[in-house]
């Protein structure tokens, strides 16, 4: 059973903002946080104190308002390792299977490299909730900077192990344009030109489409599908292996 409250919000042109609440404890934890002014508004908006902040990745548009935050709230910070800029105001860091207790909850550190080198993902398997930052988003995932395709392709894998009742929390919202693209390489799955029509309706009515459940992802995000029979057979790539068929379909990604 969930305990926990969440606010999501917009910040940027497209980024969102968390924060994770427990009414017991008081206690709330920020996902990033790439805008001081947006997350102190959140804050004051929900009437909540901030006393945890949860960095994915180094990227500005997750780290820019950071040391304002913690400054202004006095809350812990707790994100990648390492020695780029954007980690000096870290003062936990933290690294694949590291476990931190939030309100007595755990939460599970997974460090999924690909589009950053430092990227991490934080499960929290008692509210079945995972905030996945730039490696994956609704129908999407994170364009492959740091890393190679095979990293991010392991780094995904990691994600869909997960049991598909997961919320997923991703850190943008572009799902209008991913669902674009995802049709054009696998345009004979239902659920996914269902989920397109769902998609663009939520837009025009400028709803979010974040989060979404694992189960939706797995069925219809063609960075989740190199194994499906279907969209393999539309590439012509029947033979090859899952980590080859994922390098297509984000190559393509980057060219569409
Ligand atoms: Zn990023
Ligand atoms: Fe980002």
């Amino acid at each position: 059973m969930p305990r926990f409250a969440y606010h999501q919000f917009l910040y940027g042109s497209d980024n969102y903002g968390v924060l994770v609440h427990d009414p017991e404890t008081q206690l709330t934890a920020a996902i990033d946080a790439g805008d001081h002014s947006a997350y102190q508004q959140a804050l004051d908006e929900k009437g909540w104190q901030l006393s945890h902040i949860f960095i994915t990745h180094h990227h500005g548009d997750h780290t820019e308002g950071l040391e304002a935050l913690a400054t202004s709230t006095g809350a812990h910070v707790y994100g990648p390792s390492g020695d780029n800029p954007g980690h000096v105001h870290i003062m936990t860091q933290l690294s694949e299977g590291d476990e931190i207790a939030f309100a007595g909850e755990q939460i599970k550190v997974l460090h999924t490299p690909g589009h950053t080198l430092d990227m991490l993902n934080f499960y929290l398997p008692t509210e079945s909730v995972c905030f996945t930052g730039d490696t994956l988003f609704s129908l999407g995932c994170g364009r492959v900077f740091e890393g190679d395709f095979n990293m991010m392709w392991h780094s995904l894998s990691k994600l869909m192990a997960l049991p598909s009742d997961t919320i997923i929390y991703s850190s943008h919202e572009y799902t209008e344009a991913n669902a674009k693209f995802a049709l054009s390489v696998d345009p004979d799955n239902q659920m996914l030109k269902d989920r397109a029509a769902e998609v663009a309706s939520k837009r025009a009515q400028g709803q979010p489409t974040v989060p979404s459940l694992l189960s939706e992802e797995m069925a219809t995000n063609p960075f989740l599908r190199a194994s499906d029979s279907g969209m393999r057979a539309y590439l012509g790539m029947a033979e090859a292996t899952d980590a080859e068929v994922f390098a297509e379909v984000r190559t393509r990604k980057d060219n569409f």
